[in-house]
């Protein structure tokens, strides 16, 4: 069925459309507006834990979890403070284990491809599988250039290479048109909305393709969140983006799927719609309309 002039075809609704929306808007009613499908496919790739356990010494964050993320989807997990997001996050980039006492057991596969086995290079998954966090932490001695160019001259990249990539990841982030008179500026100086699509912009530098997102908007204005939230948006169409976040606004604006963890278990995951409004475990329900959390 084709829709009438007259009705806006919600798959090309802009996504600034949301700005003008009451800040009051349940989670349930944003989750059941139509969201736009993503139009290009590029290198995303799989990510499938399975059975994944972490730990801190004795402390078992993560509890045997069962999770996939589809390429080209935003998923969202949710759940309450404490429950093992960043955790389970931070195993797909083999980053827990930089923590000392921390271990994790299972498996994450990229595709095919275990990120756990004894030939993998740690350096090339956290490329892979790059990583936003929830303060803006761009290299504090550096330019707004050299912030994105670092990653890059690690692998060798120069001269007009390096500055067409910068330009490149700049666009990428939204930023360019921001910063493009100013790139010897430090980095430091730009607003807390710009430090992070200056982070970002320094993730996409070096070709993830996979995105994690561990709170990336806590601690931004609101304008500087919706900013990243219509990011998130477009960056879908080129990686695979798993976002934590403790705001269900946000799980419901950007989420194409949502995923429920308490007490380091996963409770479900379903598209982000079901989730919100008919959830299988009452458990979800009761967080979702704020009951506890
Ligand atoms: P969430 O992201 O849902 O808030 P976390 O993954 O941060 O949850 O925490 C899960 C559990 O792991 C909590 O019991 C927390 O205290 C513990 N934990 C998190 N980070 C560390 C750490 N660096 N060292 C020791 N324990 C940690």
């Amino acid at each position: 069925m084709s829709a009438s002039p007259a009705t806006p075809d919600p798959a090309t609704r802009p996504v600034r459309a949301r700005s003008s929306e009451p800040t009051t808007t349940s989670a349930a009613a944003i989750a059941r507006r139509p969201r736009r499908m993503p139009s290009v496919t590029t290198t995303a790739r799989r990510v499938t834990l399975a059975g994944l356990n972490a730990y801190y010494s004795d402390n078992h964050a993560v509890k045997g979890i069962d999770l996939e993320f589809a390429p080209n989807e935003v998923t969202a997990i949710i759940g309450p403070s404490g429950c093992g997001k960043s955790t389970m996050v931070r195993c797909i980039n083999r980053m827990h284990e930089e923590i000392p006492g921390a271990r994790a057991t299972g498996s994450v596969r990229l595709d095919e491809q275990d990120v756990y086995a004894p030939s993998v290079d740690v350096v090339s998954v956290r490329r892979t599988v790059g990583m936003v966090f929830q303060k803006p932490n761009p290299f504090p001695t550096m330019s707004i250039h050299d912030n994105v160019a670092a990653g890059l001259r690690l692998t060798g990249t120069r001269g007009a290479k390096l500055r067409d990539r910068v330009e490149q990841s700049l666009h990428a982030a939204g930023l360019w048109e921001e910063v493009k008179d100013r790139l010897d500026a430090p980095g430091i100086g730009l607003s807390g909305g710009q430090q992070q699509r200056l982070c970002i912009a320094r993730t996409l530098a070096v070709e993830p393709e996979v995105i994690l997102m561990d709170e990336p908007c806590s601690a931004l204005d609101p304008i500087a969140t919706l900013r990243i939230e219509e990011l998130i948006e477009e960056l879908k169409q080129r990686y695979t983006i798993v976002v934590v976040t403790h705001n269900m606004q946000q799980a419901a604006r950007v989420a194409d799927r949502t995923a429920f963890m308490l007490a380091g278990e996963l409770v479900e995951v379903d598209s982000t719609e079901k989730i919100f409004t008919t959830p299988s475990d009452s458990r979800t329900e009761e967080y979702v309309t704020g009951k506890f959390g």
